[in-house]
């Protein structure tokens, strides 16, 4: 990877290389603007298995001329099933096909250092400097530039704070704590002929919920592989216990599921777990010339599929008013762009955080709101997007664009 040249002054230095700080970087060298990449790391890469992208990110892959290849890489599943994980019945399901005729883009799903890869070559083809070994433990005083490990500073016109979870500009901003949620999630990606024999649904993204835990399935890579999601709410979690989310728990936790759920369990990867958790919306990611952005920002529970989704509009968004808040000769007016950028992207992102958390717990529900909640959904009319349309639409540049949310209905 490209060493940074500490004589030349970026316009932008973004801080981390996942998929919301390279897509920042690859949106703001598309406008022509010079974008450094740091990185903690030896490698740029991601951890993990699939991931879901809905028409709000393809939108924005497609205009950065990068949706064929997603196409090519991930799968475009039929439809979105929602099952019991108890009982195995269907409960309701979206139709991917009419989805994408009805916003022009469509739902994929993808290895997620498929789509990390794409962006890094992106990056690479619009001349983003990306850096790696990298880590910057803090900001400049003046606040346009940050502090690496190494002691080093290095300065732009405006820093994005792309650095996940536990970002150190919004540890000094902010201060606010991760917040657990108490569920861990198991991951695995195999062959998709070691799952043929059990059931799944190779054309569909799948979930089965059920109390206090939920099952995620769908192809990947052309269908060639698939993917599997076990998330459960830790009993040792909730009792405080340091020791949470072990393979013991894994197993306990599906013990009354369907067969079809029972038959996904053993194939899952038992080295690795990620415990969820999340953080409570802000309503400022803009401290003078820094920037948050992706989950520094705002890091959703993963039960709507919009983290990543979100990290690449926020670096869209972002882009769009720097290009507007350009002069003739070039220079970008930062303090316009980024109060633009603040005056639309908290809001939406606020409403997909809170909406992840209820939608996490009514996928969760047991006794006879579970059963409410079935009825409801099988009610259901297949074609009825009220409850998507404020997600999937064209993203917000302005806040007067931001669609109505949906009404909730109570159970
Ligand atoms: C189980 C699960 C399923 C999910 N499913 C989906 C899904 O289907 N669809 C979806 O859209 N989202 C999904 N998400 C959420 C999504 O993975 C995240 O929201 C997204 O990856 C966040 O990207 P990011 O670039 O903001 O942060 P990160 O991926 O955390 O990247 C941060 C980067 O910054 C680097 N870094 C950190 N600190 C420093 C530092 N101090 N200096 C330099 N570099 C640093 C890190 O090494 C890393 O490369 C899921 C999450 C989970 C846990």
């Amino acid at each position: 990877m490209s060493q940074s040249d500490p004589d030349a002054i970026p316009d932008a230095i973004i801080v981390g290389g996942g998929i919301g700080g390279l897509g920042a970087a690859l949106a703001l060298a598309r406008k022509g603007l010079r974008a450094r990449v740091l990185e903690q790391a030896s490698t740029f890469g991601e951890v993990g298995a699939g991931l879901q992208i809905a028409p709000n990110c393809t939108r924005i892959l497609a205009e950065y001329g990068l949706l064929d290849e997603a196409r090519e890489l991930g799968v475009a599943p039929a439809d979105m099933i929602m099952f019991d994980a108890l009982d195995a019945s269907e409960l309701t399901r979206l139709d991917l096909r009419d989805l994408e005729r009805r916003y022009g883009f469509p739902y994929l799903v993808m290895h997620r250092s498929d789509l990390h890869a794409l962006l890094l070559r992106g990056c690479e083809r619009a001349g983003v400097e990306l850096v790696t070994d990298s880590r910057v433990d803090g900001l400049a005083g003046d606040g346009t530039g940050v502090i690496r490990a190494d002691g080093g500073v290095e300065r732009a016109d405006v820093v994005i704070a792309a650095d996940g979870l536990h970002s150190v500009a919004r540890a000094s901003f902010v201060g606010d704590a991760p917040v657990s949620s108490s569920y861990v999630a198991y991951r695995g990606a195999m062959p998709i002929e070691d799952v043929r024999g059990n059931d799944v649904h190779e054309d569909a993204v799948v979930v089965y919920v059920g109390p206090r835990c939920h099952f995620v399935q769908y192809a990947l890579r052309g269908g060639s592989m698939f993917n599997q999601v076990a998330v459960f709410e830790s009993p040792r979690a909730k009792a405080g216990q340091a020791d949470w989310g072990l393979p013991d728990e894994l197993d306990q936790a599906f013990e009354g599921a369907c067969e079809q759920v029972q038959r996904g369990i053993p194939l899952m990867w038992r080295d690795r777990f990620w415990r969820m958790f999340d953080r409570d919306p802000i309503d400022r990611w803009v401290f003078g010339r820094v920037a948050l952005l992706g989950d520094a920002a705002h890091p959703p529970l993963q039960y709507l599929a919009q983290g990543a989704v979100m990290a690449i509009e926020d670096g869209w968004v972002l882009a769009e008013h720097a290009a507007r808040n350009r002069s003739a000769s070039g220079a970008v007016d930062w303090d316009a762009a980024l109060a633009a950028y603040q005056a639309v992207r908290p809001e939406h992102c606020r409403r997909v955080q809170t909406t992840a958390r209820d939608w996490g717990d009514l996928w969760h529900l047991d006794g006879p709101r579970r059963d409410r909640r079935n009825a409801l959904l099988r009610d259901r009319d297949v074609r009825d997007y009220s409850f998507v349309d404020w997600l999937y639409g064209p993203t917000a540049l302005e806040p007067g664009q931001e669609p109505e949310m949906f009404k909730p209905i109570p159970l």
